[in-house]
């Protein structure tokens, strides 16, 4: 009979995440199908407040306090194309979604070459490079209500979204989405995706990180303020500010959840004495952080 539902005791969160750090989640659930999807949601129903897991690159998770977790596991990593939509699994990873579309000769999605997450977590954050939403590509999201465990499949003009926020976020589980994309001649998107990657690969850093930290100010942009605080290369135990890109903060090795928050704090101080600017966090949290 199959196993709908794995269930595992005190997993390290710094294993399930980009920045890898984190405490042990008390129960990290996989649902391996719909059913075990249905069997999570209700096994979560009197738990308190837990966390749907995508590929962990949005995410700072404490080391003490961590909550229950759940993701989709093999059964969600699926594609087909209907015409020119390609339709993925929620846990699909974004890159494996890219290269399926470029194999299907299908273009729309180039510009998230070299973004990390799942395409799960792409809608949920409606996530994208600079001045593109992700939820603006697709042709509908299937997701599983959070309470109640109801599938709904919503089309574009039900999904109110604005910047890297969408309805599925802490309400929905997104088991499948289906970009909405044009027939491309295959040299081309493959052309275009590596463009978008190695532009990213030039500006970016490369190392254990959740990609930026703070939102961009109305008008401005963190990294800019950060560097010019002078914060490019301070550590907090093995947090550090990256030299190419200040908006990121790096776990330089064995660093942990305290040192990037108390490292991230330090900056948002700094910034707002400095400059009247208060920073907000683009960068997702759950436990408990006690230091600032
Ligand atoms: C190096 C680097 C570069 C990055 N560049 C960008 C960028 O250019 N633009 C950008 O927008 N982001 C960027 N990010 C952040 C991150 O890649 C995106 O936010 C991504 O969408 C997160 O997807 P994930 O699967 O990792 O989600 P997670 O980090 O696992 O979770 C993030 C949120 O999505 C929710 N979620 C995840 N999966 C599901 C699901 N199936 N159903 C419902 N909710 C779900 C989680 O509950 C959580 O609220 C970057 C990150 C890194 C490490």
């Amino acid at each position: 009979m199959p196993n709908h539902l794995a269930i595992q005791k005190g997993v390290p969160t710094s294993r399930l995440t980009t920045l890898k750090v984190g405490g042990a989640t008390p129960e990290l659930l996989t649902a391996q199908s719909s059913r075990g999807l249905g069997e999570a949601l209700e096994r979560l129903s009197d738990s308190p407040p837990w966390l749907m897991l995508g590929a962990g690159s949005n995410l700072l998770i404490a080391d003490e306090g961590v909550p229950p977790i759940l993701r989709l596991g093999e059964a969600f990593q699926e594609s087909r194309t209907e015409g020119t939509s390609l339709i993925c699994g929620g846990a699909m990873r974004g890159a494996t979604a890219l290269r399926f579309a470029e194999k299907a000769g299908l273009s729309g999605l180039e510009p998230f070459g070299g973004m990390p997450g799942s395409v799960g977590g792409w809608a949920a954050t409606n996530a994208g490079p600079a001045g593109i939403d992700c939820l603006d590509r697709v042709a509908w999201v299937e997701a599983r209500a959070r309470t109640g465990g109801r599938t709904r499949r919503f089309l574009p003009h039900e999904i109110s979204r604005g910047y890297r926020t969408s309805p599925f976020r802490n309400a929905w589980v997104v088991e499948y989405v289906a970009f909405d994309l044009v027939a491309g001649k295959r040299s081309d998107v493959h052309q275009a995706s590596r463009l978008a990657r190695d532009h990213r690969l030039s500006s970016q850093p490369t190392g254990p990180s959740a990609g930026c930290i703070f939102r961009n100010p109305e008008g401005d942009a963190a990294g800019r303020l950060i560097d010019e605080a002078g914060f490019k290369g301070t550590t907090v135990g093995g947090a550090s500010v990256s030299n190419k890109h200040a908006n990121f903060i790096l776990n330089s090795g064995g660093g942990t959840a305290t040192e990037v928050w108390r490292l991230l704090h330090q900056v948002r101080h700094q910034v707002q004495s400095q400059f009247g600017v208060r920073l907000g966090l683009e960068v997702e949290t759950f436990g408990t952080f006690t230091h600032a």
